[in-house]
């Protein structure tokens, strides 16, 4: 067996033990004689499953007792959708247009009633966070909603917008779990899972309960019905159950390693070595402001398209998997999650240092 280091930015690398862990139960689950894939959803065994998951999460994150965890399905960008059809009383999202997932959820937001885009980064290709300190929050806003870490384009909020008292709805898929957040300031956080967390198929939505209610938009599907899947514990249908088994499986290797303030501090020193020789470098360089900068993507470039052709090609032979950027900007773009080695990382820089020696004047 030989696996590469693989810098995608979702569905993403992740624990080996983990992996190697979920391998060893695939055929016969803990005495059960089967795999947790096979297992009903309404078994004592997956219940335990299902509730481990949500125990360890609210331990890893300190999630208040008012607030629901759900496992949910759709990805990410069904939540696009679901955001305005259940928090939508007077029809009124304010948006700050980050990147393109914070566009596509705004460009949603429209289908169901007034999104406001309140700031935006476009001017300087996202390279930035706009300053959120003081934002034209509409009166009648529901919320106010961000995307906290910009997966395509390498920013991250360093501190959250003032909303003036409105909702606050983030969506966490790439930077969830990589150190640790305050949940009482959100009113909803979800995350998709196969960055940080787990297999594509899960979607965590993590809810303040006085936002989960039946006054939802008319003609909202039971599926799409947040109140649906907290009255249920998530089973109200068959859930993404072997998805959740292995999110469940993340967090106790999460708490394993120290919990989240010790991933922040693996994180910073990660993402640390990679910043600091591209700051020194004279053929690479990072692409977004060093205040902004994300702990878990990080976007560089040579300026020279063909270099960058070449770069991505060469580090994939020498076992560097995935380093082309997002099809939207070019260049590389190395993803760094919770689960990759500092090796990987060292790896990454070594190969760097000797494209630069080669190709470099
Ligand atoms: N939001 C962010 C920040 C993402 O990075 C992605 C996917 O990469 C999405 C939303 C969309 O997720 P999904 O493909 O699960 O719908």
């Amino acid at each position: 067996m030989s696996r590469v280091y693989n810098f995608s930015a979702g569905p993403a690398v992740l624990p080996e033990d983990v992996l190697r862990e979920a391998a060893e139960e695939m055929m016969d689950y803990r005495g059960c004689g089967m795999s947790v894939m096979e297992m009903s959803h309404r078994s004592k065994m997956f219940e335990s499953i299902i509730n481990d998951a949500e125990k360890d999460l609210r331990d890893l994150l300190g999630i208040p007792d008012n607030y629901k965890v759900l496992f949910l399905q759709g990805g990410a960008s069904q939540q696009f959708a679901m955001v305005p059809m259940n928090l939508f009383k007077n029809r009124v999202g304010d948006y700050i247009i980050t990147g393109q997932w914070a566009k596509k959820a705004y460009q949603e937001a429209k289908l169901y009633g007034t999104a406001n885009a309140v700031a935006s980064s476009a001017d300087k290709t996202f390279s930035y966070i706009p300053d959120v300190s003081d934002l034209p929050v509409s009166e009648n806003a529901d919320y106010v909603y961000i995307c906290e870490n910009n997966t395509i384009y390498g920013t991250k909020y360093k501190t959250l917008p003032n909303t003036k008292g409105k909702t606050l709805v983030a969506d966490l898929s790439s930077c969830f779990l990589s150190e640790p957040i305050d949940v009482s300031k959100y009113g909803l956080i979800f995350a998709g899972a196969q960055k940080n967390v787990g297999p594509a198929g899960v979607v965590i939505a993590i809810i303040r309960e006085d936002l989960i209610t039946e006054d939802v938009l008319p003609g909202t599907p039971t599926m799409l019905r947040y109140k649906t899947h907290a009255d249920e514990k998530s089973l109200y249908n068959t859930p993404p159950a072997y998805g959740i088994y292995i999110c469940g499986k993340v967090f106790q290797w999460l708490k394993k390693r120290g919990g989240l303030e010790a991933m922040k501090e693996f994180n910073e020193k990660k993402a640390a070595l990679l910043y600091d020789y591209l700051d020194q470098s004279r053929m690479f360089s990072g692409t977004v402001v060093k205040e902004d900068r994300s702990l878990m993507n990080v976007p560089f470039v040579t300026g020279k398209e063909e270099l960058d052709a070449l770069f991505v090609k060469e580090s994939k032979a020498a076992g560097l998997e995935n380093l082309k950027g997002h099809r939207s900007v070019g260049g590389m773009r190395a993803s760094i999650y919770n689960a990759m080695p500092m090796e990987g990382v060292e790896k990454l820089v070594s190969f760097m240092k000797e494209f630069e020696a080669k190709y470099g004047k």
